[in-house]
Formats: C-alpha cells, sequence, structure tokens
C-alpha cells in the first residue's frame, strides 16, 4: 500500500458510511479496524483505549482468544438450526446460563431490545394467567430517564424525545413514575393491574444515574407486597460491569425478570437472554414467542465461552477494584478543574463525568475528540455527560496511563 492510500483509508470509511448509511448515528470521527483487550485500532494503525467498550459489550475485551476460539470452532460445524429442532448446544448453554445467576428457566433472543420486548411480553402473560388481571389491562410501571432500546414496545414507555419523536402511535399500557422516587411507585401500586415494574439498577445510557441507596431493595419489597413481577434490565450494568455479577447484587436484589445482553457475548455475536423461574416463564408456551436466530448454536457456544471468561479473569474483583482507583483520580481531577466538572459518580467500572455545561454545548464532544487524538475514546451522552467504561481486563498500569490522559486533556479545557 502507498502512503497515500494508508493516509485515506480513514476518510474513505467515513465517507462511504456517510453516503451509503442511514444517518441514526453520529460516530466521533475516528475509524476502527482491530481491536485486542482494552485496545483499538485505526486502519492506519493509531492505537487508542477504548472507554466504552460498544456501551459495556465488551467487558471481557476485544477480541478475546478463548471467547474467538469457541466461535471459530462453533462456527465450521454447527451454526443455526432454528428452533424447529433440538440443537446439542443450546440446553448446555441454557444450564450454564441458569445455574450462573441462579434461575429456572432462560429464553435467549438477539438484542437487548429484543430481551426487553420478551420480559414485557412475558410480564403481561404472566398478570393475565397467573395474577388474574382482565383482559388487556395490565399495566407495566416504568421509570423516567429509562433506556431499554429502540422497538416500539420499548420506546412506548420511554421520556426521552429524541427516542420518541415522530415515532408514535405508542403501545398503551404503561405508566412512568420518577426514578428513586419510591412514594410515587408505592402509589402507582395502589392499581391491581400493574404487573411488573420495569427499570434498570444504574441507568447507563441516562448518564450513569444512580438511584438512592436502598431503592432497589425498597423496590423489590413493595413489588413482593403487591404480587407485581421486579422485571431488572442489566443489558448495560451487568456481567461484572459495576464491580458485582449484576448491578443488582448491590442491594441483594433478585429479580423476578432478568434481563441481560451486550456482555453476555463478550460483545461477539448479539446474544441476549431473559431469566425467570418456572412459575413465570412457562407462562410463554410453543408458539406463542420466538426468533429465528434465538438460540443458535453459535450464540450459545459464544455465551458460554464469554461467561467463563468472566469467572476465569475474576473480573468482578477487577471491576470493583479499578473503579475505585478511577474515581479517586476522577474525584481528584475535578478539584484541579472545578469549572469543568461538576460531578463524578459511577459503580466499578461504569463511570460518568458530567461537564458543567448545557445540554447543547459543544464542550464534552469536543473533550471526546481531545481524547481520540490522544489515544483514548469515550462519548458523550445527552450532550454533557461523559462516559467512561473500558474493558473489564484493564490493568492497574494501564488505568493510570488512561487517567494521565484523560487528567492532560481535562486540564487544557480548564483553562
Ligand atoms: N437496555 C439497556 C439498559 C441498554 O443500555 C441497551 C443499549 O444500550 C439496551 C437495553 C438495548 O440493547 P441493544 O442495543 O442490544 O438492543
Amino acid at each position: 500500500m502507498t502512503q497515500t492510500t494508508v493516509l485515506n483509508a480513514s476518510a474513505e470509511a467515513i465517507a462511504l458510511e456517510d453516503r451509503y448509511g442511514a444517518h441514526n448515528y453520529h460516530p466521533l470521527p475516528v475509524v476502527l479496524a482491530k481491536g485486542e483487550g482494552v485496545y483499538l485500532y485505526s486502519p492506519e494503525g493509531k492505537q487508542y483505549f477504548d472507554f466504552l467498550s460498544a456501551y459495556s459489550a465488551v467487558n471481557q475485551g476485544h477480541c478475546h482468544p478463548k471467547i474467538i476460539h469457541a466461535l471459530i470452532e462453533q462456527a465450521q460445524t454447527l451454526t443455526l438450526t432454528s428452533r424447529a429442532f433440538y440443537n446439542n448446544r443450546l440446553g448446555v448453554a441454557e444450564k450454564y446460563i441458569t445455574e450462573y445467576f441462579g434461575y429456572d428457566k432462560v429464553l435467549m433472543m438477539n438484542s437487548g431490545a429484543e430481551a426487553n420486548e420478551t420480559a414485557l411480553k412475558l410480564a403481561r402473560k404472566w398478570g393475565y394467567e397467573k395474577k388474574g388481571i382482565g383482559g388487556n389491562q395490565a399495566i407495566i410501571v416504568a421509570v423516567e430517564g429509562n433506556f431499554h432500546g429502540r422497538t416500539l414496545g420499548v420506546i412506548s414507555a420511554s421520556t426521552d424525545p429524541s427516542s420518541t419523536g415522530n415515532f408514535g402511535p405508542f403501545l398503551p399500557g404503561y405508566e412512568i413514575v420518577p426514578y428513586g422516587d419510591l412514594a410515587a411507585l408505592e402509589n402507582i401500586l395502589e392499581n391491581p393491574n400493574v404487573c411488573s415494574v420495569w427499570l434498570e439498577p444504574i441507568q447507563g445510557e441516562a448518564g450513569v444515574y444512580m438511584p438512592p441507596a436502598g431503592y432497589l431493595k425498597a423496590v423489590e419489597q413493595l413489588c413482593k407486597a403487591k404480587n407485581v413481577l421486579l422485571m431488572i434490565d442489566e443489558v448495560q450494568t451487568g456481567i461484572a460491569r459495576t464491580g458485582k455479577m449484576l448491578a443488582s447484587d448491590h442491594e441483594d436484589v433478585r429479580p423476578d425478570v432478568l434481563i441481560l445482553g451486550k456482555a453476555i457475548s463478550g460483545g461477539v455475536l448479539p446474544v441476549s437472554a431473559v431469566l425467570a423461574d418456572d412459575e413465570i416463564m412457562l407462562c410463554i408456551k410453543p408458539g406463542q414467542h420466538g426468533s429465528t436466530f434465538g438460540g443458535n448454536p453459535l450464540s450459545c457456544v459464544v455465551a458460554v465461552a464469554a461467561l467463563q471468561v468472566v469467572k476465569e479473569e475474576n473480573l468482578v474483583e477487577n471491576a470493583e477494584k479499578m473503579g475505585i482507583i478511577f474515581r479517586q483520580k476522577m474525584v481528584e481531577l475535578q478539584a484541579k478543574c472545578p469549572h469543568l466538572i461538576t460531578l463524578v459518580r459511577g459503580r466499578g467500572l461504569l463511570n460518568a463525568v458530567v461537564i458543567n455545561d448545557t445540554e447543547e454545548s459543544e464542550t464534552a464532544w469536543n473533550i471526546c475528540v481531545n481524547l481520540a487524538e490522544n489515544g483514548l475514546l469515550a462519548k458523550p451522552t445527552h450532550g454533557n455527560i461523559i462516559r467512561f467504561a473500558p474493558p473489564l481486563v484493564i490493568t492497574e498500569a494501564q488505568l493510570n496511563e488512561c487517567c494521565t490522559i484523560i487528567e492532560n486533556v481535562f486540564l487544557a479545557f480548564e483553562k
């Protein structure tokens, strides 16, 4: 390759996406061609630390050798049978996943949004068939600021105009209460038609919002008292990200319906899962829900390998330990940047730094462009919040190097 071809590779990739792809994303002007562990590389060979981890899908690090090995072996053997037949991988994965998370049954899907759709359908069915709610009367309680994906069923409960604008009419059957507000929830649960409360234990997309301490536990108790299912979306927070296997574990909460995605495959394939006990899961009968690709042998093998890596490499413990170091450094940085940083928050390796500017401002975006130029990839959410979520395999030495990059860039913007 000539020098010009090499230099043009990134520009060409951007131009192609721009010309031929739908404009449903606004990426940073960075092109990635290779990944390994905590690193990503441009086509020109520039190295970056990944501090987004594909929205927490790549917890195990890019192209983890064990997961890729499992993928390749299975890809050469059998990829898809559909669920019209049994396959020799699904049952094994179902046993592994249910024992891993402690539930009777799992229903495997592909994307996080699909897993949430599955949970919504399951909750309604349980509401009619077990709780005895009258036909088409079931209500699901969601919270303000939620993000559960992009399907119509899911966005019908969204309070974010960028998710809902001109996509109506929406599905009925939702009630929305403020996140963290127990009194509002208690009030709405007086309605006997409520079949489920549905929330994230930390709101990742909203900007790493954490509810008040004790909230999740109190929600669990309220749900039990009112015979309502607690459905927790751990698509972003689950699988070691927050320094526990599930973010719900921080308050010793066991959701009735657990929703997983992203890191269940280590970012290798779209795999998602809904877990529940028999009483709930068996409400769905043959032919009532499914997906051609859900539970395919390739996904099953990849998911098992990805979950094994989480335990074998102590990613829960590493996320907790590195998270404490990271937040400590960011709090120190906040003291050095009193005009620029308003808040540092997060758990484990799901953290956010809030920039002292409006949601419409360009500051956070410009900081992220600058971070990228200096070899670290992060992306603003809601304009003025920068989420920092590296792969959980990051070492202390790498983390320190990253904190130095972040510090230098922030100090330059503080001036
Ligand atoms: N739920 C949560 C909490 C998420 O953060 C996301 C994606 O960011 C989703 C669901 C949707 O997952 P997917 O993009 O795989 O559909």
